[in-house]
């Protein structure tokens, strides 16, 4: 099959799941992992008589996450009611924005293999999430938790302008990534708090008319999107080659046999039946709201990359391991107020601070050591005091121990502190020069290699504190003779 001839055409609806306090039209509280059942107000249980108050802090999310994403923002946008049955929405409806979102337009950069490419953002609104069915039960039953029915959503719909599984990918850890900078939710795809809907079709190379698309619903991990992308890419174009007709659907994922397959048509045919909500006014925002919330955005992801290769002049790996993470980013900006050293700061960072937080399951706000005293320890290293093997594996675990000691004081009681005095050093290498008269001759007659053998010796004798690079040169200068 010419699979090669296909182009693949994906959009997405990604749900994104706030991290507010309280649910979006009550005040039932959104942690996740409580007992089924146990943050359900009559509200989440859609009891007939409640009424909706909105949460102005998925407002507030909302609008932050356009305001990032370039996005114009509605001023005055509306609820709608997307209705339909199902056992886990006992108000038989969702409420949306279907006519009138917060945000419209937007995008969003990902970079892959190939380079850097916009993928533009249709829109985004705000919804509530629906209740959880169990199936895996014991019985033949299912079981109902409504702690998540309410939970405040942001939708945001892509532009069909995605190419791969690879531009999903980064489209997705790009948009995890920013969610976590603003604060508006964890990013968490295993707990659900980031899912998508891929929207996936294929044509031509060449052709401009887009072909029929199926929606795969409800992908809460990479590893799935992708497998799921792949196999259905190739199913439509395997049906599209013996001679078949890609037809909308809406499609499951299902991990087990790697397979995309129909829901059931009842499901498929949606009539939502939208119309205006009528306990909810149209939400007006102000122009002070505005302008405060854009006051408030931190530096974005992409901000603090350019920031970090451009005045720090470090390498692109360095960039993204720094700013994968925004607390990692500022970390790293505090630690060069106190050093110039930018290079060796982001590799101390990257080999040895991360690490360490990660092991000990710390937060970097956690790390016990100052940026002062890590900038001291750069420093020991840079004037050759301590050798970057002593600093890293000796002298960094003892001020984890100690965060409040200068590294210097530490330095000296380990023995640390490397013979870099010339004069010192130059009658240890004299000494075993005329030690070894065997070994310099057959230096001196070619026998180059020999000289790890009269590094090693001089390492010996200075107990390891001797500076490699000067032992190295001194060496080579008086072997010469
Ligand atoms: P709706 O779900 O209301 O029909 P749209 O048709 O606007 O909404 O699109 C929903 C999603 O499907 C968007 O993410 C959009 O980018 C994507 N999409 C639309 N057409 C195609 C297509 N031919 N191939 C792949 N994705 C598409
Ligand atoms: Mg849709």
């Amino acid at each position: 099959m010419p699979y090669d001839q296909y182009e693949t055409v994906i959009g997405l609806e990604v749900h994104v799941q706030l991290a507010t306090q309280s649910k979006a039209f009550c005040g039932d509280a959104t942690a996740f992992g409580a007992p089924p059942n146990t943050h359900i107000s009559p509200l989440s249980m859609g009891h007939p008589g409640t009424l909706p108050r909105l949460n102005q802090k998925q407002v507030e999310y909302a609008i932050k996450l356009g305001l990032a994403l370039g996005s114009k923002i509605n001023m005055v946008n509306a609820f709608d009611r997307k209705n339909y049955f199902y056992a886990d929405l006992p108000k038989g409806y969702q409420i949306t924005q279907d006519r009138k979102p917060i945000c419209i337009g937007g995008q969003l950069k990902i970079t892959t293999e190939s380079g850097e490419k916009a993928i533009r953002i249709h829109h985004i609104h705000m919804e509530e999430d629906a209740g959880k069915s169990i199936h895996e039960t014991s019985g033949p039953y299912s079981q109902i938790d409504l702690n998540r029915a309410g939970v405040p959503l942001l939708e945001v719909v892509s532009e069909p302008d995605l190419r791969s599984a690879e531009e999903v990918d980064a489209f997705m850890s790009g948009m995890r990534q920013l969610v976590r900078y603003l604060g508006v939710s964890d990013g968490n795809m295993e707990q659900g708090s980031l899912r998508c809907d891929v929207n996936v079709s294929v044509r031509p190379k060449g052709q401009q008319a887009f072909g029929e698309r199926c929606e795969i619903k409800n992908l809460n991990s990479m590893r799935y999107a992708r497998r799921a992308i792949r196999y259905e890419v190739k199913r439509q174009i395997d049906w599209i080659e013996s001679g078949g007709e890609v037809r909308q659907q809406t499609l499951n994922f299902d991990p087990e046999t790697g397979r995309t397959s129909p829901l059931r048509d009842k499901e498929d045919a949606h009539d939502y039946r939208y119309f205006p909500e009528p306990d909810l006014p149209p939400l007006v925002i102000s122009a002070d709201d505005l302008r405060r919330y854009h006051q408030e955005l931190p530096a974005l992801p992409w901000q603090l990359r350019e920031r970090l290769a451009e005045e720090y002049d470090l390498p692109a790996y360095d960039v993204n391991l720094l700013t994968e993470e925004q607390e990692a980013a500022l970390f790293y900006l505090e630690l060069v107020q106190h050093t110039e050293l930018y290079k060796a700061a982001a590799n101390l960072m990257i080999n040895k601070v991360l690490p360490h937080c990660n092991e000990a399951s710390i937060s970097l706000s956690a790390f016990p050591v100052g940026a002062d005293q890590l900038a001291r320890l750069l420093a020991l290293i840079e004037t050759g005091k301590v050798s970057n093997t002593a600093a890293y594996q000796q002298l960094f675990p003892a001020m984890l121990n100690a965060p409040d000691k200068k590294p210097l004081e530490l330095a000296q009681s380990l023995n640390l502190i490397q013979t870099s005095d010339a004069g010192a050093l130059e009658s240890i290498i004299d000494q075993v020069i005329a030690d070894n008269p065997e070994e310099t001759t057959r230096y001196q007659k070619g026998k180059k290699n020999l000289i790890g053998f009269f590094m090693g010796e001089v390492m010996k004798a200075s107990r390891g504190k001797a500076d490699p690079k000067l032992t190295n040169q001194l060496l080579r200068e008086k072997l010469a003779k």
